[in-house]
C-alpha cells in the first residue's frame, strides 16, 4: 500500500528555551535582591579540548544573560585526578559557589567519575553525580542530567503525551541516554534502550512512537526505520552540525522531529542555568548565605 508522504512538524528548543531563560532571568533578578548577590556558576576545565573551550566560553556568555555570575577554574592538561578532586572540593566548599559544572569529556588521565563524585550534590548542577542519578530514577527533589531534562521540557512544550507510549532510546550514557529512559519511565512511557550491541535496531525502532537518538554518530538512525507518525528526537551532534537521525528521511515519516542546531542543545543550557538559579535559592532557603 502507496504510504501518504508528509512532512514533520519540526520541534524547535530556541523559542522554548528562551522562555526558560526569561523564566530563569526572573528568578535571578528576585534573588539579587533579596540576598545581595548574584547566583553563581563556577566551571572546571581541564585541558584546551576545542569543542570544550568552546561550550565552556557559551554557557558562561548564557550566564551573564541572565543575570548569573561565572567563574572558570582551568587546569592544565596533564592535571591527575587529585588535581581535578582538589579544584571540585574547593568549589563545592565555597559557600559562593551555588552550582558546579565540570566540563566533560575529561582527558583520558582523569578518573571522572571520582572528580563527579565530589561534587556537592546540593550544587551539582550538570546532574552527574550519583546522588542525582539516584533521585532522578527515584523521582526525589534532586537535579536530573540537562540534556534529558532539557528534552522532556521540550516534548512537553509540544504537547507530546508519554503516557503509555512505547519509547525507544538509542545509547545509553550516564549523562543522556540512561537517564533520558528514566525520565520516560516516571511519565509512563514503556521504555527500550538500545546501545551497540542490540540486534536488530531497525526493528525496534520501527515499533516506537517516541524515538530518542543518542548515539554520536552522524544520519544513523535512517528514516526507513521510523514509524510513520512518530515523535522522533535527535539528540546527537557531530561535526558539520549533523544529527544522530536522518533529517531530510525522517522528516517525511515523524510527525514532530527536533532540528540540529536549534533542536535539543539550547534546551541543554537553560536547563543547566535554570538548575543554577534553583540551587542558590535552596541554599539560601536552608541559610546558606543569606542576608
Ligand atoms: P556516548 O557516551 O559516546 O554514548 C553513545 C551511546 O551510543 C552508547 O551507549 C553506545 O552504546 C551507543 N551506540 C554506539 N554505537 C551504536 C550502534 N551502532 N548501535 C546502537 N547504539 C550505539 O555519547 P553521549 O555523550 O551519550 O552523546 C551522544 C550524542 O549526543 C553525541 O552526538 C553528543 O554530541 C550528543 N550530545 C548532545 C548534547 C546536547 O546538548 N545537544 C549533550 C550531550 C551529548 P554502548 O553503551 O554499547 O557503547
Amino acid at each position: 500500500m502507496p504510504s501518504t508522504s508528509h512532512a514533520a512538524r519540526l520541534m524547535e528548543g530556541t523559542g522554548v528555551a528562551q522562555k526558560l531563560l526569561a523564566e530563569t532571568a526572573q528568578r535571578a533578578h528576585d534573588f539579587t535582591t533579596e540576598t545581595g548577590r548574584r547566583p553563581l556558576l563556577a566551571a572546571l576545565l581541564v585541558g584546551m579540548d576545542p569543542a570544550s573551550v568552546t561550550y565552556v566560553r557559551v554557557k558562561r556568555s548564557r550566564c551573564e544573560k541572565v543575570g548569573v555570575s561565572s567563574r572558570l577554574v582551568t587546569l592544565p592538561t596533564k592535571s591527575s585526578t587529585e588535581d581535578a578532586v582538589d579544584a571540585v572540593r574547593e568549589l563545592s566548599e565555597d559557600l559562593t559557589v551555588d552550582g558546579i559544572l565540570v566540563q566533560h569529556p575529561l582527558p583520558s588521565a582523569v578518573d571522572e567519575r571520582a572528580v563527579f563524585e565530589t561534587i556537592d550534590p546540593a550544587k551539582d548542577v550538570d546532574g552527574v553525580t550519583m546522588h542525582s542519578f539516584a533521585s532522578m530514577a527515584l523521582g526525589v527533589s534532586g537535579f536530573a542530567s540537562c540534556t534529558p531534562a532539557g528534552i522532556v521540557r521540550l516534548l512537553d512544550a509540544n504537547g507530546v503525551d508519554l503516557d503509555g507510549k512505547r519509547a525507544v532510546v538509542i545509547g545509553r550514557s550516564p549523562i543522556l541516554g540512561k537517564p533520558m529512559g528514566m525520565l520516560l519511565l516516571a511519565r509512563n512511557a514503556t521504555v527500550t534502550y538500545c546501545h551497540s550491541h542490540t540486534r536488530q535496531l531497525p526493528d525496534i525502532v520501527s515499533d516506537a512512537d517516541v524515538v530518542v537518538a543518542a548515539v554520536g554518530r552522524p544520519r544513523f538512525v535512517r528514516g526507513s526505520w521510523i514509524k510513520s507518525g512518530a515523535v522522533v528526537v535527535d539528540a546527537g551532534y557531530n561535526d558539520d552540525n549533523i544529527g544522530d537521525v536522518a533529517f531530510d528521511e525522517a522528516i517525511e515519516k515523524a510527525s514532530l522531529l527536533t532540528p540540529v542546531p536549534g533542536g535539543v542543545g539550547p534546551m541543554t543550557i537553560a536547563v543547566l542555568l535554570h538548575q543554577t538559579v534553583v540551587a542558590a535559592e535552596r541554599r539560601a532557603g536552608s541559610g546558606v548565605l543569606r542576608p
